[in-house]
């Protein structure tokens, strides 16, 4: 981590103008992260300001219970651009899959940061605690993750917990969850956490929180779960391009059919979009390139919580599509009223079934 932590005291956009970074590029950049944050035009100005100023924070980046998928995310760069750039001159101290230290030198970062940037710095946790067993399942440097994350944790300014096992505990979480998986929060009820759950997190999402921290001193404003509401403040179903042949009712019923190859709903081959809040069809992935259902793949629920029971078989379909409107959010429709409204809509849905299955046959 040491080409990183040359440029330490310098402000970030002093950094992002040594690397090859043109004003013009920083301008866009602070105006599509006002985009992806949902705030009003004329904030792209403040957040430049804002950067212009900051010192780069001290993150440190805790590595639990994942496939480190999440990592992969940050990294999974085919080019540079700013947005990589800002996550990359954050100062990161820590950050156990890619940094050169190792063993108690790589202690020793992680310790003078908790110890000397109290309160000052981000904690970033990917993966699960496990709790079970006092915390036997997971040790590094001879101490459980369960009291790495309370002690790094409770002293950060802030935690994001990125994808979904850091979140609800996610794969390892998932029955009969044997190692007592759980998301940060729970096993650290006292930190301050915001959570970007998916399978991995998409890293533009973690790029626009650290950019609100350090625009307005904040994280941004929550669901009841702790998302960010820029983020899963919407169903995937009401902004995926597919969303007209649903209303159509042009189902694709095989792969590879003629509704496959024409774009139409992945619905009947369990599509979990109705009932996922993620931007994924807004920010899509790739540096904005394709996202899973744009690809012809349904969307699994990554977003979802504990979608690894809840959302599995991922190839059969949803029982019932509740009807919600675009107005809706995750905090309004909730488990139970889902499951009632989705009753009343079940007979409403048999009908567009029909009507996709009578387009179908009159067009093959
Ligand atoms: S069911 Fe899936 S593919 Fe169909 S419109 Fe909804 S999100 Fe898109």
């Amino acid at each position: 981590m040491g080409s990183r932590r040359e440029g330490k005291f310098g402000n970030f956009y002093e950094t992002l103008k040594q690397r090859g970074v043109s004003r013009r590029e920083f301008l866009g950049f602070c105006s599509a992260m006002a985009a992806t944050l949902s705030l009003p035009a004329g904030y792209g100005v403040k957040i430049a300001e804002a950067l212009e100023k900051k010192q780069k924070p001290s993150v440190v980046w805790l590595e639990m219970q994942a496939c480190t998928g999440d990592t992969e995310s940050l990294l999974r760069a085919s080019k540079p651009k700013v947005g990589e750039l800002i996550l990359d001159i954050i100062s990161y101290d820590y950050h156990e899959t890619i940094m050169a230290p190792a063993g108690h030198q790589a202690e020793k970062s992680l310790n003078d940061v908790v110890k000397n940037l109290k309160g000052k710095y981000i904690a970033i946790v990917e993966g699960s605690i496990p709790t079970k067993d006092g915390g036997a399942y997971l040790s590094i440097g001879g101490k459980s993750g369960l009291s790495i994350a309370r002690e790094v944790c409770e002293n950060a300014a802030a935690t994001i917990a990125v994808g979904n096992c850091a979140w609800d505990g996610g794969l390892a979480a998932a029955a009969p969850n044997p190692t007592g998986a759980v998301g940060v929060k729970e096993a650290v009820p006292k930190a301050t956490v915001v959570n970007l759950p998916g399978c991995p997190m998409n890293v533009e999402n973690l790029t626009a929180v650290v950019v609100h921290y350090l625009t307005f001193g904040t994280l941004p404003a929550t669901d009841s779960m702790g998302r960010p509401l820029f983020a899963y403040g919407k169903r995937i179903h009401d902004n995926c391009e597919r969303r007209g042949h649903f209303d159509a009712g042009q189902f694709v019923r095989a792969w590879g059919d003629s509704g496959h190859r024409q774009g139409w709903c992945l619905y009947e081959m369990g599509c979990k979009g109705p009932q996922t809040y993620h931007n994924c069809p807004t920010i899509r992935w790739n540096e904005g390139t394709s996202w899973p259902v744009q690809s012809g793949h349904g969307c699994i629920g990554c977003a979802a919580p504990r979608f690894w029971d809840a959302m599995t078989p991922f190839y059969r379909r949803l029982p019932n599509v509740p009807g919600f409107g675009v107005e809706s959010t995750a905090d309004k429709v909730g488990v139970g009223l889902a499951a009632v409204t989705a009753a009343g809509l079940a007979a409403h849905f048999t009908v567009r079934l029909a009507k996709g299955k009578s387009t179908e046959s009159m067009e093959d």
